[in-house]
């Protein structure tokens, strides 16, 4: 069953994947990511907020 190999490896790429991302911090919120990308800033209250003592918002899924 080569479909069911590819799940499982697909699967454990996911989950790698997640994990590498989680042990990279601080990390922007994907909100306030998506904004600075098109040259804004995010327009989210909690996200100025957050901004205004130079941290990610964590609301939002960002961390410090
Ligand atoms: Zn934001
Ligand atoms: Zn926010």
């Amino acid at each position: 069953m080569k479909l069911v190999r590819l799940c499982a490896i697909l699967t454990l790429g996911v989950a790698l994947a997640f994990a590498i991302a989680e042990a990279g911090e601080p990390k922007k919120s994907r909100c306030c990511a998506k904004a600075e990308k098109e040259g804004k800033t995010c327009d989210h209250v909690c996200c100025i907020e957050a901004a205004k003592d130079d941290k990610n918002c964590e609301k939002c899924g960002g961390k410090n």
